[in-house]
């Protein structure tokens, strides 16, 4: 018995497969081959030029945390922890601390007062090397205080740049808003914040327009939020 040519056996029958290349295999698959480069030659381009161009998001896409103020900038955080322990990823650390008043006698410490009501958030960070922006923080979050903007660019080089604190997250003061601390502006206490019963504070370009009732809502889409 003869050995097989290397690369190739013989069948059942004894016999050794034809190796030779068909018509069909010769003319027909290479031109299948580039058909499909040729269709795709002339369909619209879906590659992304990013970072240069930035596709828009969703509008309900959640990225990075924004932590909300009232329209007289204070802040709408009271300290609560809800959203912290709410974290599945253990990715919230907060610390509250009472608001103190300035009395007219002098008396208090000091420290003033950064939100509506009893207490604020002294604390608040957000490490987003283990934050899956699944969003329980803000659904937890009684006051809205905390909701998420569309920011996705949340790469860094280092760690300790990962970890957003207060100042990182706080919305910026818009027309009209006074940097805390400072007293309640916009009621008498904080149930007035709470239940929206109080009219827009006056901003310099609108001071001789009618006090409208704020809603809430369209403060936050003011905001960017
Ligand atoms: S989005 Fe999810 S993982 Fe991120 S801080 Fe909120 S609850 Fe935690
Ligand atoms: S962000 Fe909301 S849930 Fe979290 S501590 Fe502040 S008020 Fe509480």
């Amino acid at each position: 018995m003869t050995d097989a040519p290397s690369g190739s056996s013989p069948d059942r029958s004894g016999e050794l497969p034809n190796d030779q290349p068909t018509e069909k295999q010769r003319f027909w698959d290479p031109v299948a081959g580039f058909g499909v480069t040729l269709r795709t030659m002339f369909k619209k381009v879906v590659t992304e030029q990013y970072p240069f161009e930035k596709q828009p998001t969703a509008p309900r896409f959640h990225g990075r945390h924004q932590l909300n103020r009232w329209p007289d900038g204070l802040e709408k955080c009271i300290g609560c922890e809800l959203c912290a322990w709410a974290c599945p990823a253990d990715a919230i650390y907060v610390e509250g601390a009472s608001n103190v008043d300035a009395l007219p006698n002098g008396e208090g410490d000091g420290s003033g007062r950064y939100s509506p009501g009893e207490r604020y958030g002294r604390v608040y960070q957000i490490n987003y090397l283990r934050c899956i922006l699944c969003g329980l923080c803000i659904e937890a979050c009684p006051t809205r205080a905390l909701t998420m903007t569309n920011e996705y660019e949340l790469a860094d080089d280092n760690r300790a740049d990962l970890i957003y604190e207060k100042s990182d997250l706080l919305a910026p003061l818009l027309p009209g808003m006074e940097q805390p601390p400072h007293p309640m502006l916009l009621g008498s206490d904080e149930g007035d914040y709470y239940r929206g019963t109080f009219a827009a504070p006056p901003s310099p370009s609108t001071s001789t327009a009618p006090a409208t009732t704020v809603d809430d809502d369209a403060t936050l889409r003011e905001a960017g939020r």
